[in-house]
């Protein structure tokens, strides 16, 4: 199952991904948490895009795909992938059919989590995340079942991010309607498009996208690609 998640901050990409990926046997590959990871390890790479991540700019096309060649090639991938955060231009999303279709392969899906622009906002803010697993929560919308513990792994560390304010939301809202937005219609004239109600509750979200999926059967034929 090669499937993309696409849709603003704060959709719920990464807490969908997180869903599926235990559910499909398939890693999630989170452009933004592998720039995170260079960020905080002081790479050149993260040096160069930690200004533009505060800013809640898009980090230049180039260092993305030197961060993603080779990724879908890792036994992991075995049995597909999850893409969260990437492509968010259509440079991007033309490099990314290059790779694939040298490969002999393709994207299976692509769900657009749509939801309403305000809402993002208060989702973003009172986000936070498992250090040690990466499991999402929301002081609100989605707390551990017991306080300071993660449901997934019990582990008692949690994070929030930098870029995580209002501001840079805002910013990183234009940017998605600008630069990623465009990429629907291009997905929706392949025929690969579903969009699902992002405002519904996450396991409602989930069913969505596990009935828009295809069967494994079908993307088990030949080619790959999923029977209609
Ligand atoms: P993205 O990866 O698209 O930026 P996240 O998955 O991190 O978004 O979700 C953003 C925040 O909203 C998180 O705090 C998450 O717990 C919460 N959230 C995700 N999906 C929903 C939902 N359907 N309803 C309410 N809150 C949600
Ligand atoms: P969100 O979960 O809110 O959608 P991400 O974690 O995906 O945010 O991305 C955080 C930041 O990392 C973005 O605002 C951007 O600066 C950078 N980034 C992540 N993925 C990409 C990408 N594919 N292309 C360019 N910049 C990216
Ligand atoms: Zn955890």
């Amino acid at each position: 199952m090669k499937l993309l998640l696409l849709g603003p901050p704060g959709a719920g990409k990464g807490t969908q991904a997180h869903r599926l990926m235990a559910r499909y046997d398939i890693p999630q590959l989170a452009t933004g948490d592998m720039l995170r990871k260079e960020v905080a390890n002081g790479s050149e790479l993260g040096r160069a895009a930690a200004r533009i991540m505060e800013r809640g700019d898009l980090v230049c096309d180039d260092l993305i795909m030197a961060m993603i060649a080779g990724r879908i090639d890792r036994e992991d991938c075995r049995n597909g992938f999850i893409l969260d955060g990437f492509p968010r231009s259509a440079a991007q999303a033309e490099a990314l059919d290059t790779m694939l279709s040298s490969r002999s392969s393709d994207l299976d899906r692509v769900i657009e989590i749509g939801v309403d622009d305000d809402i993002l906002v208060s989702r973003i803010t009172g986000r936070f995340t498992c250090r040690a697993c990466g499991a999402g929560y929301h002081d609100v919308f989605c707390r551990p079942r017991e306080s300071g513990v993660c449901d997934f792994c019990g582990a008692r560390d949690f994070d929030r991010r930098a870029d995580d304010n209002e501001e840079t939301v805002r910013s990183r809202l234009a940017v998605y309607h600008r630069q990623t937005a465009p990429l629907l219609p291009y997905y929706a004239s392949r025929g690969i498009l579903v969009t699902v109600d992002g405002m519904a509750a996450i396991d409602k979200v989930t069913e969505q996208i596990l009935a828009a999926l295809p069967t494994p059967s079908a993307i088990d034929s030949d080619d790959g690609r999923p029977l209609e």
